[in-house]
């Protein structure tokens, strides 16, 4: 039903705990990774750029796409839309090339259901204390989006057991080394292994 050549890996967490960040940093290390750029109808903040961070659009557009049947998986977070395309995806993965999807718990039910062995992983924060800090760090959402963001943390986080891999984000160069080998680690699956290496699989249990 859904076939790919590059694997398909999914990240949440409460907003701040770093899933933006660990991206972003694992995807310097390697030129075959690439984040799926999501619709939203959310305003860009500061340095947000259309296209790079999200496709910002107006609700009537992403209603559009919806009608067309153009998204995998679409949920309301924090009071506005927020959705993954066909298009954002699809033709990274036919190139093999791995994507992440930055989706919240919503969905992530979603995908697990069209893609069963797509890779699930969650970042939890060290503290709640230090969650608050990191969204006041950012200084990106104004002291009302924050607030709001922190009362939708704990209902979030009471996902975390849903996903196959659950990193705490205290030090961030120890959890990116971690992500990185979770990562790594799915590309040598056996069945990724057998598609990349049909020839030699087939030479060596050859009769001779
Ligand atoms: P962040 O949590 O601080 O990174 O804030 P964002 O505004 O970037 O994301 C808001 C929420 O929407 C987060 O829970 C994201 O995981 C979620 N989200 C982003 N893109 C998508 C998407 O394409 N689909 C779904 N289902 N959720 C998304
Ligand atoms: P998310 O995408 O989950 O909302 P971000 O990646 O935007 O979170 O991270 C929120 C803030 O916390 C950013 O300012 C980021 O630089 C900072 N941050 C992320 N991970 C850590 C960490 N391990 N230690 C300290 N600060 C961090
Ligand atoms: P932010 O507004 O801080 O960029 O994102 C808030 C939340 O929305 C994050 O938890 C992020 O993972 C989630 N999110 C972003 N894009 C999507 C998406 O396309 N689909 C879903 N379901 N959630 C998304």
């Amino acid at each position: 039903m859904f076939y790919m050549k590059g694997n398909l890996f999914v990240i949440s967490s409460p907003s701040g705990a770093g899933k933006s960040s660990l991206i972003s940093a694992l995807l310097k290390r390697h030129n075959d990774m690439k984040v799926s750029v999501s619709h939203t109808t959310r305003a860009p903040r500061p340095g947000e750029e259309d296209g790079v961070h999200y496709h910002f659009c107006q609700v009537d557009e992403f209603k559009s796409v919806i009608a067309d049947d153009g998204f995998y998986e679409w949920a309301e977070v924090f009071g506005n839309f927020y959705g993954t395309s066909k298009q954002a995806i699809q033709e990274q993965l036919d190139q093999g090339i791995d994507v992440f999807l930055d989706i919240d718990w919503q969905g992530a039910q979603q995908m697990r259901k069209i893609v069963p062995d797509i890779i699930t992983l969650f970042i939890l924060p060290p503290s709640r204390e230090e969650l608050e800090n990191r969204l006041n760090k950012r200084g990106q959402d104004s002291a009302e989006v924050i607030a709001k963001r922190m009362q939708q943390a704990q209902s979030e986080m009471s996902h975390y057991n849903e996903y196959d891999f659950v990193l705490v984000n205290d030090d961030f160069d120890q959890t990116l080394d971690e992500f990185e080998r979770i990562v790594l680690a799915h590309r040598l699956q056996t069945g990724n292994i057998e598609s990349k290496y049909a020839d030699l699989i087939r030479q060596l249990l050859a009769k001779s």
